[in-house]
């Protein structure tokens, strides 16, 4: 291994993650952390430990200067991104590589184009991939958008080029809108992203969420590892992911793997990937593609028995794929919950002082998470402090043992949204795996 110290550029339950994974390898971690996490969990246990900034994201979390200067001083050689923040910044893995580190994560070429959703969709569909019915790249005239709407059919949705956390899309249902809502999607896309490019597609009534898992070797070697169903969801934010997907047999998933994993290798691409479809009457429709790590990964660890963390280390390494797409086994069902500090059915967010903590335990429970009794929950990041991965030969074992983990989670003083995934392990929809991207929100409004 050329790599010995790893800086982790991230916080929360991710950092504390790629900490476990390093150490196991015999690799030694740099935690940065910002002001408010100083008595993180992850700072705790790192080897070394760098205060980047004020609690601001963009003075810390996304202060590359301080970054790269805090893998100098500690003598860092490698930068993982973990997700969110800097992890899909083509740029900042271009300059940590220009500053002779290894940049645990794909090739920035590949970052800047999958970021950019016309260049991923039209390199998707030249790699043979599935693509929703649309434009054929960015649309500027109202002439067009109006042709080609008629051409895939209303409704329509618009979508900015440069979107994301599912922002800066417009929903359109006929002709007489079409003008209004193209611009209004690109000066929105343009305040949110300083890019006012959009795209068309057709509207899918009801799909379901489902991505897959792909892995390269940067040398034209790639495999897949199965799907994951994310479709439930509140506001395009996942609430609770399984994989296997209720709905994929195995067939199914061995013909949309191999497609995906065939695209991945004819692209040379490195490292942890995850390609996202909207399923919809058996058929599945490329929307994006992730050039990280995702935050429902365990579940496919659960499922395959490979650690995804380590494989990306690995590979950042020059090594080769662990394993071979035939020796990968697709075994049992896997749940994970994430868990908020948030009102359970408000959604209000409620950071603040950890008064008790006991994680669930047993038999295939696994929680990710960095909380501890006197901790206290910035208010400045993301309400997501742990989560909850159970495993069961079936998908009805894996239930079972859900609800018997929630029962034994106990978070005292911020509120959380425990007793949503308890109530939702209670209905028939969920327990027969019928829902769809739009389930969770007309369940919540119908309560
Ligand atoms: P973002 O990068 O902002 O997350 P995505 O392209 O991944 O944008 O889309 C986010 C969500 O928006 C999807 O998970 C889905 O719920 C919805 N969506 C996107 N495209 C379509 C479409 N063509 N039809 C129906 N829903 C869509």
């Amino acid at each position: 291994m050329a790599i010995k110290r790893i800086l982790i550029a991230n916080r929360g339950e991710i950092a504390l993650r790629i900490h476990r994974a390093a150490r196991e390898m015999g690799i030694e971690t740099v935690a940065v952390h910002s002001t408010a996490d100083a008595d993180a969990m992850h700072v705790r246990l790192a080897d070394h430990a760098v205060c980047i900034g004020p609690p601001a994201a963009k003075d810390s979390y996304l202060n590359v200067a301080a970054i790269i200067s805090a893998a100098e001083i500690t003598g860092a050689d490698a930068i993982h991104p973990g997700y969110g923040f800097l992890s899909e910044n083509a740029r900042f893995a271009e300059i940590v590589e220009a500053h002779g580190l290894i940049w645990i994560g794909p090739k920035p070429e590949h970052i800047r184009t999958m970021g950019d959703k016309v260049e991923a969709k039209r390199t998707a569909g030249a790699l043979g991939l599935p693509l929703v019915p649309g434009s054929d790249g960015a649309v500027s005239e109202i002439e067009d958008a109006k042709r080609i709407a008629e051409d895939v059919g209303y409704p329509v949705i618009i979508k900015a080029a440069s979107g994301g956390g599912g922002r800066g899309m417009k929903v359109c249902t006929g002709p007489d809108e079409l003008e209004t809502l193209m611009q209004q999607a690109g000066s929105e896309a343009k305040a949110a992203f300083g890019d006012a490019t959009v795209y068309i597609e057709k509207y899918l009534g009801n799909p379901r969420h489902i991505e897959f898992q792909v892995f390269g070797d940067g040398n034209g070697q790639a495999i897949h590892l199965g799907e994951r169903d994310c479709s439930l969801q509140r506001r395009h934010q996942k609430v609770l992911e399984e994989a296997p997907s209720p709905v994929i047999g195995s067939e199914e998933r061995e013909r949309m793997g191999g497609i995906v994993a065939k695209a991945m290798a004819d692209m040379g691409y490195r490292g942890a990937g995850t390609i996202e479809f909207l399923w919809e009457n058996g058929e599945f429709y490329f929307i994006e593609m992730n050039t990280r790590l995702q935050v429902e990964h365990p579940v496919t660890e659960a499922i395959t028995g490979v650690d995804l963390v380590r494989e990306q280390i690995r590979i950042a390494d020059g090594l080769p794929l662990s394993v071979r797409q035939d020796e990968l086994e697709f075994r049992g069902h896997a749940i994970e919950c994430r868990i908020n500090a948030e009102d359970p059915f408000t959604f209000a967010p409620s950071p603040g002082l950890v008064e008790n903590f006991h994680a669930a335990g047993g038999l295939h429970v696994r929680v990710d998470s960095g909380l501890y009794a006197g901790y206290r929950i910035p208010p400045y990041y993301d309400s997501m402090i742990a989560k909850l991965i159970v495993y069961g030969r079936t998908r009805e074992g894996a239930i079972l043992r859900l609800k018997r983990a929630l029962e034994e989670m106990a978070i005292t003083g911020p509120k959380t949204n425990i007793p949503l995934h308890q109530a939702l392990l209670d209905v028939d929809d969920f327990k027969t795996g019928n829902y769809t991207i739009k389930w969770l929100e007309e369940w919540l409004a119908n309560r």
